[in-house]
């Protein structure tokens, strides 16, 4: 096992040896390196204090209230950049389930291996004299591929109801199952993670969405009881029927939707979308006397408010957000075949943004694939993204138009907000039709323009972004009592 062990992390292991401390490689390092993974970062666990380890290297810091010292190695990889070197320790008294207390050092490496959460995560090795360090099995477990709690699990998410979460994340990362009684603690502990702060939860949820196995993960975590303490709107789709072109109900399409965007490897963005982009389609479930069927009108855009607002609890990072946002709100618009003109397509891509093109149509794949049926780009998807690419030639955007805020100066407008009002009706006249984008058109209709007075002008400007508002306030208002989404 010595032969996989980086020279970076051999050199901060041994100068702590000869400086005559007890140093082990401890946690995920030596998991992955039993299963011949590369390991995500190295841990070292040691007897020795940060005032005693810190001395022994040209450059560390003093990370946090664990005790953690950050080695600063000179390697270019960034899983080596920095090693943490942490002192043996036992957690104090848990005063409730959100985070350990405070910190005592532990005396010895027996103590310090209690105290992590699962067996094959508790596994220590001194790759000077070669030897591992294994009271918990977690030797066997890794062939077992389970993942299991040291000691008792109810005491154990009792204490860190995070936990949790983590052993289904890192049975989503390494294909491993969860031992039965560590998944009996999980449902009998369930309600303890809606006290865990949202960051963490949030950053368990991101790698298992970014794992090759979201679907078995979250189907796991809903049906051991901790998906509602996640996101809980997506039980709405549990038995929630869809209409006749569709074999799944609403949760079971999500799923699989977003394990398709797993397989392809698509990033963070596209797998939230695809697990959420019909998270409204429950509350806007109607039947269709007329068609004898389920009809969900506007659930294209409840789905996106109530994405916002499950990600913004989650404390998702805004441009996560607004990205998300928008390709749940546009997801529909390749089903639609009415909507298909070139003008149709240029108005997508203005408001959806060029750069969120390719991902959008990603999400049609996943919603196709989603629904059970086999071909990823049937023939209309194929026309669809022929039509973007023309469409993209065309301007789309006002910085795309043959006239800028200079010019329209220079033709007879002084600075503020009646500028940007002319460029935005001449953008929708261009979206309407390409060949008026030219500097001579241009020029002419903002002079008329610029006769009007600044109310009318102003809607003008704004006629494209109020139809938008429209559209989607009629939407939601019917939701807005139930769902709470504004
Ligand atoms: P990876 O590095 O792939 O994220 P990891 O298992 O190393 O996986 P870390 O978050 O780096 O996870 O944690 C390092 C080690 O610290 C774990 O292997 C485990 O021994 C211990 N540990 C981490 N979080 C907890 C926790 N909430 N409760 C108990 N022990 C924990
Ligand atoms: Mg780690």
């Amino acid at each position: 096992m010595k032969r996989s062990v980086p020279q970076e992390v051999l050199d901060v292991h041994s100068r702590l040896r000869k400086a005559g401390f007890e140093a082990y490689l401890v946690g995920g390092c030596v998991r992955d390196l039993l299963l011949n993974r590369e390991p995500k970062d190295w841990d070292i666990t040691t007897n020795a204090k940060p005032e005693e380890i810190q001395p022994l290297y040209e450059e560390t810091f003093y990370e946090n209230a664990y005790g953690t010292v950050g080695v600063v190695t000179q390697s270019e990889n960034p899983r080596l950049k920095v090693i943490e070197v942490t002192p043996y320790r036992i957690e104090g008294e848990y005063s409730n389930a959100r985070h350990p207390d405070d910190v005592t050092w532990a005396n010895n490496l027996s103590d310090d291996l209690k105290r992590r959460d699962f067996t094959i995560n508790a596994i220590a090795y001194d790759p000077e004299t070669d030897t591992v360090v294994d009271e918990h099995n977690g030797q066997e477990d890794i062939k077992k591929k389970v993942v299991a709690s040291v000691g008792d699990p109810n005491e154990r998410f009792a204490e860190d109801a995070l936990r949790m979460l983590r052993a289904i994340r890192i049975a989503a990362e390494l294909d491993f199952a969860l031992d039965g009684n560590t998944a009996q603690g999980i449902a009998r502990n369930a309600s303890k993670l809606g006290d865990i702060s949202r960051e963490r939860v949030r950053d368990e949820l991101i790698r298992i969405l970014m794992s090759d196995r979201p679907l078995q993960a979250l189907y796991v975590a809903q049906k051991l009881g901790i998906l509602k303490y996640i996101i809980p709107e997506l039980e709405e789709g549990i038995g929630c029927a869809q209409n006749q072109a569709h074999s799944f109900d609403v949760f079971e399409h999500l799923m699989r939707s977003l394990q398709h965007a797993a397989d392809k490897k698509w990033p963070l963005e596209v797998r939230l979308a695809a697990l959420l982009h019909d998270v409204g389609k429950p509350a806007t479930r109607r039947f269709s006397e007329d068609k004898k069927d389920w009809t969900f009108y506007g659930h294209d855009v409840v789905s996106a408010r109530m994405a916002k607002k499950i990600l913004s609890e989650l404390k998702f990072s805004k441009e996560v957000i607004a990205k998300v946002e928008i390709l749940v709100r546009w997801h529909m618009f390749f089903s639609d075949p009415d909507t298909v003109t070139l003008t149709a397509v240029r108005r997508l891509i203005s408001r959806v943004g060029a750069e969120n093109m390719p991902d959008l149509v990603n999400l049609r794949v996943c919603d196709r694939i989603g629904t059970g049926r086999p071909k990823a780009h049937p023939f209309r998807l194929r026309k669809y993204m022929s039509m973007i690419d023309e469409a993209m030639r065309d301007p789309v955007s006002v910085a795309m138009l043959k006239i800028d805020g200079n010019r329209i100066m220079e033709v007879g407008e002084k600075a503020g907000p009646r500028i940007g009002w002319v460029l935005h009706a001449l953008l929708e006249e261009v979206l309407d039709d390409p060949a008026k984008n030219s500097e001579e058109y241009l020029e002419n209709r903002t002079q008329e323009l610029l006769k009007l007075s600044d109310e009318a002008l102003k809607k003008v400007g704004e006629a494209g972004k109020d139809r938008r508002a429209e559209e989607d306030a009629a939407a939601v208002k019917v939701l807005r009592d139930k769902h709470h989404v504004s």
